[in-house]
């Protein structure tokens, strides 16, 4: 079986669901060129736990964890069927740094970008969570320990956002503050260039690594992405672009 791609997708505002947009549009073109995986395990920043617990149910049900927004957001279901037994097969790659969960479904994290990019829900797909007690080291361990997955027809889909800083987002921004560019441009020359101590030591940057990743849980999913690419794997960037202020649209394929 042939080597399935890794995607990191800066998954943006939850209104990418239901919106047509350049995003989205690129979302949708990178779904039909895709080779069709047999599951897909989505790291998604939505799942923020105190351990690393993977999903096991056999039926998702789509849950709607964002608020005050319109009611066709609440309206869109994303029936993919879960992996349990692929589920219990991460969990041992894992080792017993990690447990089965039966209490998830899918977050906007993994729908909110699926829904354009597998518009027919017809790939199984389960998650694993984002642990809040470890290390950017840690995170992309695991994602090392995932990279057998991708023999296996697994596509690894980690879902976030490089910078992140919601108390900072301007609804009426179409641009961006200059150390979100700066910090989104820093990451995203680190990744095309393999240099992946440059992303786990992303506080380098000082003060727009501060400002960018206020919290982990949207930058984590990167960690898994580069931990799950092997050397010959070549990088490449899909919606290089901020908006609202201090969010990051961009994506990157490892293939
Ligand atoms: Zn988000």
């Amino acid at each position: 079986m042939q080597r399935t791609p890794v995607l990191f997708v800066g998954h943006g505002s939850p209104m990418n669901a239901i919106e047509n947009n350049p995003y989205t549009k690129t979302w949708q073109a990178l779904g039909q060129a895709l080779p069709r995986p047999k599951a897909i395990l989505s790291v998604s920043a939505h799942w923020y736990t105190m351990s690393t617990l993977v999903s096991n149910v056999r039926e998702n049900r789509t849950i709607y964890d964002m608020y005050g927004f319109p009611d066709a957001l609440y309206r869109l279901s994303y029936p993919a069927k879960g992996a349990p037994e692929t589920a219990a097969r991460t969990a041992a790659l894992l080792g017993g740094t990690a447990a089965l969960s039966g209490d998830w479904g899918l977050d906007h994290g993994t729908w909110s970008v699926l829904t354009h990019l597998f518009p027919k829900a017809d790939v199984p797909v389960f998650q694993l969570s984002v642990n809040r007690r470890l290390t950017m080291r840690e995170h992309y361990a695991l994602g090392q320990a995932l990279r057998p997955l991708r023999e296996e027809g697994v596509m690894i889909f980690a879902s976030g956002n490089v910078v992140h800083n919601l108390s900072l987002v301007d609804w009426k921004n179409p641009n961006s503050f200059s150390w979100a560019d700066a910090f989104d441009a820093y990451i995203r020359d680190a990744v095309l260039a393999k240099e992946h101590e440059k992303v786990i030591d992303y506080l380098a940057l000082g003060e727009p690594s501060r400002l960018s990743v206020p919290t982990m849980d949207h930058f984590a999913p990167l960690l898994y992405a580069l931990g799950a690419t092997q050397d010959d794997d070549t990088p490449s960037v899909f919606n290089d672009a901020r908006t609202l202020g201090s969010l990051s649209m961009t994506g990157y394929r490892f293939d």
